[in-house]
């Protein structure tokens, strides 16, 4: 990386056009945009984070500070790079008007997008994805380093669904002992510390632990399928935040262990002290399943086994399909969002609308987001053979 001074205006930016062809947009942020881009000597495709400081909005001050910001998140993304669960910063240039990150290409995206096609997540398969996340967190922590932004949008996922960590644009370099007071991140995975500096000037600040609140509000999230706080007024999400006020409603969390819950309610914990490190978490009951990696040997009498096992469930199977009544219009006028299929299909309705649940108040379960549909457009998608 040149800086500012030995360069002239357009030299980064010419260097980069040279070397790569930017295709279509993947994603946007407040100051930058990040395109599909392919080495014009290679062919081979990555993604390339473009920010913009060419001021036509901005202050001399702030365009200094995306200046000074971008400097600082290309420093931490060399000090991580290698880490198999990060994303792999493979370039970079600059020239007075745009910076350019190359980085290695995610084709299957963001985490938000997987779970907002999946609506929610098995524990089995937030076991996976907790585990890699607390792990590059424990990883960002021994290097004294804040993420600051931990969020579904900055989790991207590799071809074989691993996570890739992103978004280093507000991540920190503790020195010992120092606290940072500035508020910064994305409203619903604030940590209370972080709202309190915005409230107390007194506070003493905050350091590494609002990441694990963060790491807290996901894991809620991938299973729920609803983050642990939301309000309309975010006002009042906030003071949700502050006094740790969530609950493990119900159906949403009633299929889940007392484990995963346990786990989740040592990360959402207010007072900071208290809160799971990532080893910690970690360490957690829930992380001990399935680990052990069983060698099977087959023997006969294990075949033999497995074979009657077999024939039973297959008989159970039978038996409980002869008993299975059918579906009427009644049946689903009563209580559609009792039957699977159904509230499934209105689970992803309500994804399509709100792109996330909606929660309004104690009272409410994502079953309430229905209560004002009217049922009519349920007997019209059975009439049409949509879900029956
Ligand atoms: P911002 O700081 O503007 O939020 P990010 O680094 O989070 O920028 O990138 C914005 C979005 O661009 C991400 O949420 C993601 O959708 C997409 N994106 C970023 N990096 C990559 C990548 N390497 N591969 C695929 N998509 C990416
Ligand atoms: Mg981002």
């Amino acid at each position: 990386m040149t800086r500012e001074e030995e360069l002239p205006d357009w030299e980064g930016a010419k260097v980069f056009y040279e070397k790569y062809q930017p295709k279509e947009v993947l994603g946007r942020g407040v100051s930058s945009v990040v395109r599909r881009c392919v080495h014009k000597g290679t062919g081979k495709e990555y993604a390339v984070k473009i920010i913009d400081i060419t001021g036509v909005h901005l202050t001399a001050d702030q365009i200094e500070e995306i200046r000074e910001a971008t400097y600082k998140e290309i420093d931490i993304l060399k000090k991580v790079s290698g880490h198999p669960n990060i994303i792999q910063l493979i370039d970079s240039y600059e020239s007075h008007t745009f910076f350019f990150l190359v980085f290695d290409l995610m084709k299957k995206g963001e985490l938000f997008d997987y779970l907002t096609e999946k609506v929610t997540l098995s524990e089995k398969e937030a076991r996976k994805i907790m585990r890699s996340l607390l792990e590059v967190v424990h990883y960002l922590h021994s290097q004294n380093i804040v993420h600051r932004d931990l969020k579904p949008e900055n989790i991207l996922l590799d071809d074989n669904m691993n996570i890739k960590l992103t978004d280093f644009g507000f991540s920190c370099h503790l020195k010992s002992d120092e606290t940072l007071r500035e508020v910064c991140g994305t409203p619903g995975y604030l940590a209370p510390e972080i709202i309190q500096c915005s409230m107390d000037e007194y506070h003493p600040g905050y350091r590494h632990e609002v990441d694990m609140w963060s790491c807290g509000v996901i894991m809620y999230t991938l299973l729920a399928g609803s983050p642990p706080f939301w309000h309309r007024k975010q006002m009042l999400m906030l003071r949700m935040i502050v006094s740790g006020n969530y609950t493990f409603g119900s159906p949403e969390w009633d299929d889940y262990s007392d484990t995963v819950k346990d786990l989740i309610s040592r990360l959402l914990v207010v007072n900071k002290d208290q809160r799971y490190s990532a080893e910690e978490a970690l360490a957690h009951p829930f992380f001990q399943q399935y680990v052990v990696k069983e060698v099977r040997v087959f023997s006969p009498y294990r075949k033999f086994k497995v074979i009657c096992v077999t024939v039973l469930a297959a008989v159970r199977i039978y038996y409980y399909y002869r008993r299975v009544k059918p579906v009427t219009r009644e049946i689903i006028i009563r209580d559609p969002y009792a039957l699977k299929p159904i509230r499934k299909l209105i689970d992803a309705c309500a994804f399509r609308i709100y792109g996330h649940w909606v929660k309004k108040g104690e009272q409410q379960n994502r079953a309430a987001l229905f209560e004002n549909t009217p049922k009519a457009i349920l007997l019209s998608l059975v009439a049409n053979d949509e879900i029956m």
